[in-house]
């Protein structure tokens, strides 16, 4: 019998991997930085999401230490019940002050990730009475969010507003909750959310975003996306994750207070698991302060300057960079094994990025998701690029060569 079932899933496993889609773990042994110790190997990192180069900031391991001393280690309990720690609340009215300007009567509430805070949301939002209305491009946990609520759900084409206004128009569902990234995750683009806001409050719709790859980089003061574009509205429910930029974990919603008090009443991915670590709560006061501080706005003009010369610099006739402004600059190569082989290729030369395959990204659209951080040198980025380049020159070559001995290449 359990010879009979592991053997349909080594059946599935050999599948994928005939597909080229089995996914290795690789073991860290150093703290994130640019720098890594993996598998015994030295490495150069472009694919971690620590963009502000705090997940090892001094200041932010000594609060830790500090919040263990004051609170211990696990905080018991869930919030409903005694878990709710003195270390979460202050930081509830940090963050819902720090959003303040973007919303009125602001309220915040800390979660565990941003996978749970985007269930927590939409399940909360959108019962089986609602609309959600889903970008096409969305993060996987905001797609498994729309799918645990039982609410009818459209999924629009990305960044294709005028298709998601039609579908606004055709519903006459009560309640209708609008659901995107800001800074999508694998294209580094970002949602153009002034035109969905105004959609939104047109439709009388909910606007949920997910600003894990905005929040602490966007905007001048690091508020994220809201910031960026400077938006305020009473239909913004904002999802901002706090295990990026933010160099530690957990994810927060910002919203109007009564928005909050459904969430705390009514979402069960808040209501039924234990409250994280009260130490995490107290450190992410720290890396607040340095976000929103004189370190933060450094921090970010430097990214801003890295991100700028490595798109200069590169040289990628046959790949496509992909338009992009943020700190994710995907490569798009397209096929999983020469992607995977190019990844290959650029970790020997001891650099590592991050192989995206289906069903992550597209089939067909397989890329290097590359991720620079604050904390890059700018030599690093140069010799990011001059690997790429000459990766790509020899692909192309290597291109060009089978083609003519196939007799596929006109003469030249
Ligand atoms: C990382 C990520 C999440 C999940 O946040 P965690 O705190 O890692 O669970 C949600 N949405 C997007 C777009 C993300 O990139």
């Amino acid at each position: 019998m359990s010879q009979h079932l592991l053997g349909q899933l080594r059946d599935e496993l050999d599948v994928l991997d005939a597909k080229h889609l089995i996914r290795r773990r690789r073991t860290v042994e150093t703290p994130s930085a640019p720098a890594l110790r993996v598998d015994g190997r030295d490495l150069l990192a472009f694919c971690s999401n620590d963009y502000l180069g705090l997940a090892a900031h001094p200041a932010i391991i000594a609060a830790l230490q500090e919040g263990a001393s004051l609170y211990g280690v696990g905080s018991g309990a869930s919030h409903l019940i005694s878990g709710h720690s003195r270390a979460h609340a202050v930081l509830e009215e940090r963050l819902a002050e720090f959003m303040s300007p973007y919303m009125e009567h602001a309220r915040a509430l800390y979660f565990c990730t941003g996978y749970m805070a985007n269930l927590a949301v939409i399940t909360a939002l959108a019962g089986k009475d609602a609309a959600v209305f889903s970008e096409a491009l969305n993060h996987a946990s905001l797609i498994d969010g729309v799918r645990l609520s039982r609410a009818a759900v459209k999924v629009f084409p990305h960044r294709d507003y005028a298709a998601l206004e039609q579908m606004l128009q055709e519903s006459n569902a009560n309640t209708k909750v609008v659901v995107t990234d800001s800074v999508f995750s694998m294209d580094g683009n970002i949602a153009d959310l002034p035109a969905l806001l105004a959609l939104c409050e047109r439709h009388d719709a909910w606007l949920m975003v997910d600003d894990a790859h905005g929040f602490g980089v966007l905007g001048t003061n690091g508020r994220g996306v809201l910031e960026h574009f400077n938006l305020r509205s009473p239909n913004l429910v904002y999802m901002g994750t706090l295990g990026k930029a933010a160099g530690v974990g957990g994810a927060f919603v910002a919203a109007h207070t009564t928005v909050i008090e459904w969430l705390v009443q009514k979402a069960r991915p808040y209501i039924y698991t234990t409250a994280a670590p009260p130490a995490l709560a107290h450190a992410l006061l720290t890396s607040l302060d340095i976000i929103s501080g004189a370190e933060g706005q450094q921090r970010r003009n430097n990214l801003q300057q890295l991100i700028a010369s490595f798109r200069q610099g590169l040289r990628l006739p046959s790949w496509e960079l992909m338009p992009s402004d943020t700190a994710i600059q995907p490569v798009v190569i397209g096929d999983n094994a020469v992607m995977l082989q190019v990844a290959a290729n650029l970790l020997e030369q001891g650099i590592w990025v991050g192989a995206i395959r289906p069903p992550t990204v597209p089939a067909g659209s397989a890329r290097l998701r590359i991720t620079l951080s604050a904390s890059h040198t700018r030599e690093q980025v140069t010799q990011l690029v001059h690997a790429l380049n000459e990766l790509e020159a020899a692909s192309n070559e290597a291109a060009k060569d089978e083609a003519t001995s196939n007799g596929l290449a006109e003469a030249p």
